[in-house]
């Protein structure tokens, strides 16, 4: 393939603004406000979750509180009945005054069991409620650092696309004036080895840092100025220029 030094040339300048491009989109891809913001939003899930089931334990413990309070509350009341009717003197038979008597000494130890039950019911309540009431605390704080790391996250990524945006457009405009054929042997080159083009200095290729056998320089040295010469060993197009050593 031909093509004028000028052009030639110009594709090193391409190279470099299409390694910046790149970079440039590596950054975006790798950003560590990315990470962040993945890293609280499964935070802020997994919380959901543990919020969820801690509302749940809470509810279950205070319904068993409210059933634990019933059960005192009957049994408070039959013996209230019963002592009621032990005080107001309408029972006489000794029989019968034995088992009222009877009858209100178990409902009390029933009472003092169930009343032991209703204050553990309310402690493990109480702990639920603490603990459903410190995960609701600690999912504002991770919704907070959640919504100021996508906000960081977003103008870091607007920063990267307006920088994409410009290296492009220089790109672009700095690439019109070398023929379409030269460019896509660029591309193409650039596509498999990931350099197209490479300045050759003091002898060495600067895409693959290997030193040129001194038959290959011969001929590159003695290649027409307009002729496009390839690396021997990485195939890149090599830019010959006052510092190539020739
Ligand atoms: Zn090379």
């Amino acid at each position: 393939m031909k093509a004028e030094p000028t052009s030639q040339l110009i594709l090193l300048e391409v190279q470099h603004l299409d390694l910046d491009i790149e970079r440039n989109r590596h950054r975006a891809r790798t950003l560590p406000e990315t990470t962040l913001v993945a890293e609280l939003t499964a935070r802020d899930t997994a919380l959901r979750d543990h919020t969820t089931a801690a509302a749940t334990r809470a509810s279950d413990l205070a319904r068993e509180v409210r059933k634990a309070e019933a059960d005192v509350a009957q049994v408070r009341a039959r013996a209230d009945r019963d002592q009621s009717l032990l005080n107001s003197g309408q029972v006489t038979s000794s029989k019968q005054l034995a088992d009222l008597e009877h009858e209100v000494a178990t409902l009390a130890r029933r009472q003092a069991a169930l009343e032991d039950d209703e204050l553990v019911a309310m402690e493990a309540l109480e702990t639920a409620e603490a603990e459903h009431s410190e995960l609701v605390d600690q999912t504002e704080r991770v919704r907070g650092e959640l919504a100021a790391a996508v906000t960081a996250r977003d103008e870091a990524m607007a920063l990267l696309d307006a920088e994409f945006a410009e290296l492009r457009q220089v790109r672009d405009s700095t690439a019109a004036p070398v023929p379409t054929e030269l460019l896509e042997l660029y591309a193409r080159i650039r596509a498999d080895n990931g350099t197209g083009a490479a300045m050759v200095r003091r002898g060495r290729c600067e895409a693959c840092q290997l030193d040129l056998p001194r038959g290959d320089l011969d001929e590159i040295a003695a290649a027409a100025p307009d002729e496009v010469v390839r690396c021997p060993e990485c195939r890149s197009i090599l830019i010959r220029t006052s510092e190539s050593g020739l």
